[in-house]
């Protein structure tokens, strides 16, 4: 006899339920998921305890036609999507078209719904996946969906639920992962006729304080700090909290593309940005977002699944901590730079950039007398400095000053140049590079005359390494000491970091050390002198201003006659030019 045969629907899809429908907070979050996919601007949840005898959704969405009010309660019935490729261009919270079949499969529901354009609606009751009435209704655009006695029919299911408070504490926690994504919408929450929540349409950040800052929104707001980057790979922004507001039990939220995530890693990218901020135990809030190109991500969405995979993990990690560092700094959180307490992060995209050629660094010492707006030009002290670092390049750069004086005030263009018109014509300097090179020679010097300035943190950070890096550290250590850091080894394989050069201070001194050990590593050398300048090109770049930062007259001033002083300010350390010069010529062949 055979004894294969195929499941009748009902019972094909009370299993399927086992699986999207685990308790009421996955129905409702499915409900209102779809509400939302239907375009509604206003969704009402009204709940009986905890879900298990109620869970009903009233929208003001698109509703649906006779049949399609039928149709939608069918297994893999979707309006969705049609094809597998339409699977990566989703701009549907659903599309598995999974969830109505396994709802009605596991409870009594009863669903009322209307388009714009039909004058009737219809009303659908359905038990246990058997259709027991449909008949059309008088009824409001939009759809009303009543979920009525949760499980009823799947005894273990209904034994397996928690009590009222715990499954309402997961429903509340599931609507709360919707509504923070979508403040554009009113929503309202209904428990036992007890007004819970009631969300007016809002931004981002009313509606995080409308959801967490209900016995006082204005102190609450006053804690959050906003954060947002934008990179080529991803658009990270949202809002983390100050670190005195940091607790045991703060809200903690990502979401990426819409969906709510868990993501320990980047859970961790945002506390290491933390680093020294914070008290014991007690963890900051965030709530951060990450639109990112669905190529970058793992698509296979599960319906009641919420980790998400990134195929640039590391690179976002290092945007987020820096993220989440800029913003506690801008705000006097942390130290603020010197120039950049008000910039947009500026940070390499490419992780891999090749920052720096040791063998082909002179020594640099300032000539501090030299000051190009004197009518004499020389610096006596430069110029052998000057001669033995043009000589490294193949075809020196001319020293652009030279021959020029400078007529007038510089400009700024593009938050970014320097523009100072001179007797030969137009500058123009790069202001980040200028500014690295400035702070380079200080931090060489203070290398060479052992008295860096350092600045205590208040609260000393661990700087990992991991076994095959000590030996580096071991040997950079003294530079480090005279360049303003104290690093005291903790752990054969970890060291405290208790001081920081001060012209460091607002930078992760971590991230920066760990920058400096990877930049040894591309550039192997046992040359001391060649490690001192990795060490003080790295601290360079990174305490530089930043492009994009205006700068006002006074500080391009104090910044142009520093680096006059230099011995050539025309190339950076790592080759890349400083400054250019239009000629008259040049600039009169425009006009040809
Ligand atoms: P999916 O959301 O994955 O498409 P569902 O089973 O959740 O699958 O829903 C099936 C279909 O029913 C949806 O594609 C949609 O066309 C329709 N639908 C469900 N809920 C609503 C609603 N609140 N308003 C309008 N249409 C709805
Ligand atoms: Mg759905």
């Amino acid at each position: 006899m055979d004894i294969v045969h195929l499941l009748p629907d009902n019972v094909a899809n009370q299993i399927a339920a086992g699986e999207v429908i685990q308790r009421p907070s996955s129905c409702l979050k499915e409900l209102v998921e779809n509400s939302i996919d239907a375009g509604a601007t206003t969704i009402q949840v009204i709940v009986r305890d905890a879900g298990k005898t109620l869970l009903q959704v009233i929208d003001n969405g698109s509703g649906m036609s006779e049949t399609d009010a039928r149709m939608a309660f069918e297994r893999h019935a979707t309006s969705k999507i049609r094809e597998a490729s339409d699977l990566f261009r989703l701009t549907t919270m659903g599309f598995r078209g999974e969830a109505l079949a396994s709802i009605c499969a596991v409870a009594q529901v009863e669903m009322t719904t209307r388009r714009a354009e039909d004058e009737i609606g219809t009303c659908i009751e359905i038990n246990g996946s058997t259709v027991v009435r449909q008949e059309p209704v008088q009824c409001p655009v939009g759809t009303n969906f009543k979920v009525k006695n949760l499980f009823y029919n799947v005894v273990a299911r209904r034994r397996f639920l928690k009590t009222d408070a715990t499954e309402l504490r997961n429903l509340i926690q599931d609507f709360y992962r919707i509504v923070l994504v979508y403040p554009e919408i009113q929503f309202t929450f209904v428990h036992n006729d007890e007004i819970i929540l009631e969300l007016p349409k809002a931004n981002h950040k009313q509606r995080i304080e409308q959801v967490f800052g209900r016995s006082n929104r204005a102190a609450y707001s006053s804690q959050l700090v906003e954060i947002n980057v934008d990179t080529d790979i991803v658009h990270i922004h949202g809002f983390v909290g100050k670190p005195e507001n940091a607790g045991k039990q703060s809200s903690q939220y990502f979401f990426t593309n819409g969906r709510y995530m868990r993501h320990p890693v980047f859970h961790k990218a945002i506390t290491q940005a933390y680093q020294g901020m914070l008290i014991g135990e007690a963890s900051p809030s965030y709530f951060v977002y990450f639109d990112i190109n669905p190529d970058e991500i793992d698509v296979n969405i599960h319906p009641t699944k919420t980790e998400i995979k990134f195929l640039n993990e590391q690179i976002i990690f290092r945007f987020l901590t820096a993220a989440v560092r800029e913003a506690l700094g801008k705000f006097d959180i942390t130290p603020s730079l010197d120039f950049d307490t008000t910039g947009q992060v500026e940070m390499p995209v490419q992780t891999n950039e090749k920052r720096f050629t040791p063998q082909t660094m002179p020594r640099i010492t300032a000539a501090t007398n030299y000051n190009p707006f004197n009518t004499v030009h020389k610096a006596p002290g430069a110029q052998p400095e000057l001669d033995q670092w043009q000589s490294l390049y193949p075809e020196p750069e001319p020293s652009l000053f030279e021959p020029h004086t400078a007529l007038s005030d510089p400009y700024q263009y593009a938050s970014r140049y320097i523009l100072l018109p001179t007797t030969g014509g137009l500058m123009l300097i790069d202001q980040h590079r200028a500014h690295a090179c400035v702070l380079y020679d200080i931090y060489m010097r203070q290398m060479h005359d052992h008295r860096g300035e350092r600045q205590q943190l208040l609260f000393p950070e661990v700087l990992e390494v991991p076994t095959t890096d000590i030996a580096v550290i071991e040997s950079m250590l003294n530079d480090l000491m005279n360049v303003g850091f104290e690093l005291v080894q903790l752990s054969p394989t970890s060291y405290t970091v208790s001081s920081v050069p001060s012209l460091l201070s607002g930078q992760n001194a971590i991230e920066v050390l760990q920058e400096i050990i990877e930049d040894t590593h591309l550039h192997h050398s046992s040359v001391q002198e060649e490690w001192q300048q990795h060490i003080a090109w790295s601290l360079a770049s990174h305490t530089a201003i930043r492009s994009g930062k205006p700068m006002n007259i006074d500080e391009m001033r104090q910044l142009l006659e520093q680096l006059w002083k230099l011995p050539s300010y025309a190339r950076t350390p790592d080759g890349k030019k400083v400054t250019t010069l239009l000629s008259d010529d040049e600039i009169g062949r425009k006009f040809c």
